[in-house]
């Protein structure tokens, strides 16, 4: 089928603005009055490229989708809206889509004075083909298939969006803003063979960008030469284009992905058995939907626990349910906590977080000093062997503790650690606060195949000492030589007094009673002594 049929009448005889930048791409000019724009340099004066030429070749290398099939919008949503404008004459033409989904497609519509003929899935949230043809009549322009479909989770079978593509009459949108979590393929490949093929994809899921607005459609080139005469001229600012050109990470987005899916299944086993869930649904996007006994009440209860979720209950087939998109591993164990009928614990008097961002580092420690619940403990800094040595200080100093550091481990492991080491301090030292009442000294010798002491004071003097010689270059993923430099920078940002000292054959095990015995010590010296109100110390003052 030609596409370029479909289109309304007075869209194929439209005459595009024309920009001052479209007229005139030659080179070598350096003064540029043909726009009226201000003349002094700001970073923002000049109009974006109305085309997003340079945008565009690094997604077309990213997608394998040539250049002169994308087009780019202010979120999928401008792409949603001008396939109604190009497609559908309002008041006469109607478009088909499945229910439960996306509800913009309908809002759209609207908008547009375009009917919408809802078809709805099964019971399972299948899609019945014939159903869906047979809602089709010949004002039918537009069909949408949103795969993975949100809210339900589940991704189509390519073969069956085949299927409807050989034999639906119209322009088929599927709309894929949730493909790079799917075990399914992207239909995109399918536009050759079926011109009347519109994919859409979006920076806003899994590209972690929805801040700045950037939708992708693919098509033929003819359809995309359309899209290219309908829009705003200059619909992606600058300020878009800039942003996605620095931001775009391939590898980033992969392991994003990877920790995602990881996490989903995580999530989906932490809540299978409360009580209050009656079912969890397959999925193959960044969200659960989950049907509960009561989803108002979830919802209510949810919220008063710090956290909101998506009420789908009024939606059709949805009764009951609700949307959990996926967070990270401490958002999640929230979660878990929470449906399983678990208050989160209050945060106690002495607990404290802090966000620190530097060039190299961005980390962010939330500790409490008196809170002993496990389950929503995490730490993630990139570098597999810290956190497991990291998460020896909750298991061993009964406090609760939540890292977050992404760092420029590309360049070196020194930023990640000395970082986050710095954080930690701080953070230890302002959830102490007054100290009023501590136990003041910390002291531990325990014996494994390792012998480690860690001895220290917070007694206000800043001092460090490090006994301890390794034989390997490195433990897993951290260089051994980094140890020293981070219970370093750790004393002194927690301005306490330390002695460390180790002795053993194993470097992996020599590590690990290190920090076991610094959780034990740093336990003894914040705990609360039996006279809360006495500082011990004789100066009266820590
Ligand atoms: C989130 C989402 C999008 C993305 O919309 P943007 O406008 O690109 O942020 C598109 N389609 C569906 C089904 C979505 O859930």
């Amino acid at each position: 089928m030609d596409p370029l049929s479909l289109v309304r009448p007075n869209i194929l005889a439209l005459e595009p603005y024309s920009t001052a930048r479209d007229e005139f791409s030659g080179g070598d000019i350096d003064v540029f009055v043909d726009a009226n724009e201000s003349p002094y340099e700001n970073g923002i004066n000049r109009y974006p490229d109305p085309r997003q030429k340079q945008l565009k070749s690094v997604i077309s290398k990213i997608k394998g989708v040539p250049a002169e099939r994308i087009f780019l919008g202010n979120g999928s949503d401008e792409a949603i809206d001008l396939v109604y404008r190009i497609f559908c004459r309002p008041g006469v033409d109607n478009t088909v889509m499945i229910a439960p989904s996306y509800g913009m497609y309908s809002v759209a519509a609207a908008t547009n004075d375009i009917k919408v003929r809802f078809v709805n899935l099964e019971e399972d949230f299948s899609l019945d083909t014939e159903k869906f043809l047979a809602a089709a009549d010949q004002n039918t322009k537009v069909g949408w298939i949103c795969s993975p479909n949100n809210p339900t989770g589940n991704a189509f079978p390519v073969s069956q969006i085949e299927e409807i593509l050989r034999r639906f009459n119209g322009i088929l949108v599927v709309d894929e803003a949730y493909i790079d979590f799917s075990s399914e393929e992207s239909v995109a490949s399918l536009i050759d063979k079926y011109p009347q093929l519109i994919v859409l994809q979006t920076m806003s899921k899994a590209w972690g960008m929805a801040g700045i607005r950037l939708g992708i459609a693919f098509s033929t080139e003819k359809v995309n030469e359309i899209f290219g005469r309908v829009k705003y001229p200059y619909n992606i600012n600058i300020l878009a284009q800039r942003t996605a050109l620095s931001k775009i990470n391939e590898q980033e987005k992969k392991r994003h992905v990877e920790e995602i899916l990881k996490e989903r299944e995580r999530l989906a086993d932490g809540i299978k058995d409360a009580p209050c869930v009656k079912k969890i649904y397959p999925s193959d996007a960044n969200f659960i939907l989950v049907k509960v006994d009561d989803a108002n009440a979830w919802y209510d209860r949810l919220v008063s626990q710090g956290i909101i979720v998506r009420n789908r209950t009024r939606v059709v087939l949805c009764k009951d349910c609700l949307r959990i998109t996926v967070g990270t591993p401490e958002e999640n164990n929230k979660t878990i906590a929470v449906l399983n009928g678990k208050p989160l614990p209050e945060a106690s008097e002495r607990h404290a977080k802090i966000h620190r961002q530097t060039r190299e580092t961005d980390i962010t420690v939330e500790i409490d000093l008196d809170r002993r619940q496990a389950e929503t403990d995490s730490v993630s800094t990139g570098l597999c062997f810290l956190d497991h040595m990291l998460m020896q200080i909750p298991h061993h100093g009964g406090i609760a503790l939540n890292v977050k550091a992404i760092g420029d481990l590309e360049v070196d492991e020194h930023h990640t650690m000395e970082d986050v080491a710095i954080v930690l301090g701080e953070a230890i030292d302002k959830a102490l606060g007054s100290k009023l009442g501590i136990g003041r000294y910390g002291f531990v010798l325990p014996m494994d195949d390792c012998d480690a002491m860690v001895l220290m004071d917070f007694g206000g003097r800043i001092d460090f000492r490090w006994d301890v010689e390794f034989t390997r270059d490195r433990v897993g993923d951290v260089p051994t030589e980094m140890f020293e430099h981070f219970f370093q920078s750790l004393a002194s940002a927690m301005k306490v007094n330390m002695h460390i000292k180790a002795v053993g054959t194993n470097d992996h095990h020599k590590a690990e009673s290190i920090f076991k015995a610094f959780a034990r010590a740093l336990r003894m010296a914040v705990s609360r002594s039996q006279f809360p109100y006495e500082l011990p110390s004789s100066k009266g003052l820590l």
